[in-house]
C-alpha cells in the first residue's frame, strides 16, 4: 500500500519542485525557489520535515537555504557537490528514509556529475531531477554521453510501473522530437496525443511510467531498428553501437 501522497509545486516557468506528504508532515524535491513551497505548505497546513536533492543546478537547489531556516528541515544529496555540503551527504547504496518509506539512492551522472536519483520499490516512485525526462533526457553538462547513456540504463531496468517523477515540465518538445527520430512508432503517437491534451488543459503530463519511456523515449531506444536506421539514413551516426546511437540523438536534439 502506498503511504505518500506525491504532488507537484510549479517553480519558474517550467519547474516541478515534488511534494511528498504523510499525514501533516512533508519533503520536498529539488526546491529551486522558496515562495511556491511555503504557500503549498500553508495552504495544506503541513511542516516540512525533509529537503532531497538530486543535482546542485541552481534552479533546483536555490531554495534550500532559506528553506531550511525557514522552516528547520534536514537536507539530504550528493557528495562533491558545489550546492552543498548538505546535512546528510547520500550516494549510491545509501537508503533515505522519506517520512517513513525508504528510498533507496542511485548515482546517475552525465547532465552533472554529482546528480543523483531517489527510487522507493514500495510506493513504485522515482525522483530523476533532471536525467530523465518524459520523452527525452537532461543535457549532458559534466559527464559523457556514455556515462549518461549508463545512468539511463540503470533506469530503464527499473519495474516498468514505476513512476517518474522528472524535475521539468519538457514533455511536448521532447515528443515531438521523438516523431523525428521515430516516425512511424504508433506507441509514441498516441502518447504524444495523450499528453497534448493533458497540457490543453493545463494537466501535467510528469509523472510518466517506465513503460512509457521504454515505448517512447528515443534516449531509451538506442536498441530500436527505426532509431538507428533513422540516425543511418540522416548521415547522423558515427558509431553504430549503443553509445554511438545514444550520442548521435543527443546531439541531433541538441541542434533541432
Ligand atoms: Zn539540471
Amino acid at each position: 500500500m502506498k503511504m505518500l501522497t506525491i504532488s507537484p509545486i510549479r517553480a519558474f516557468s517550467d519547474n516541478y519542485i515534488w511534494l511528498i506528504v504523510r499525514s501533516n508532515q512533508a519533503f520536498v524535491v529539488d526546491p529551486g525557489e522558496p515562495g511556491p513551497v511555503l504557500a503549498a505548505l500553508e495552504a495544506a497546513a503541513i511542516e516540512l520535515s525533509g529537503i532531497l536533492v538530486t543535482h546542485h543546478h541552481y534552479d533546483h537547489t536555490g531554495a534550500v537555504d532559506a528553506l531550511k531556516t525557514e522552516t528547520g528541515c534536514e537536507v539530504w544529496g550528493p557528495p562533491d557537490s558545489p550546492a552543498g555540503p548538505y546535512d546528510h551527504i547520500v550516494a549510491e547504496g545509501d537508503t533515505v528514509s522519506v517520512l517513513g518509506v525508504d528510498f533507496s539512492v542511485l548515482n546517475v551522472p552525465g547532465h552533472t556529475l554529482d546528480h543523483i536519483a531517489y527510487y522507493s520499490p514500495a510506493e513504485q516512485a522515482l525522483f530523476c531531477g533532471d536525467t530523465l525526462f518524459v520523452g527525452g533526457c537532461g543535457r549532458v553538462f559534466e559527464g559523457t554521453p556514455p556515462q549518461m547513456r549508463e545512468s539511463l540504463e540503470k533506469l530503464r531496468g527499473l519495474p516498468p510501473e514505476t513512476l517518474i517523477f522528472c524535475a521539468h515540465e519538457y514533455t511536448l518538445a521532447n515528443l515531438r522530437f521523438a516523431r523525428l527520430v521515430e516516425p512511424e512508432n504508433s506507441a509514441l503517437s498516441a502518447f504524444l496525443s495523450a499528453c497534448e491534451s493533458k497540457r490543453a488543459n493545463d494537466e501535467p503530463t510528469v509523472p510518466s511510467r517506465i513503460s512509457d519511456e521504454l515505448a517512447c523515449n528515443p534516449f531509451l531506444r538506442w536498441d530500436s531498428p527505426e532509431v538507428r536506421e533513422t540516425l543511418k539514413t540522416a548521415g547522423k551516426l558515427a558509431e553504430d553501437t549503443a553509445d554511438g546511437i545514444f550520442t548521435a540523438v543527443r546531439e541531433w536534439k541538441n541542434t533541432a
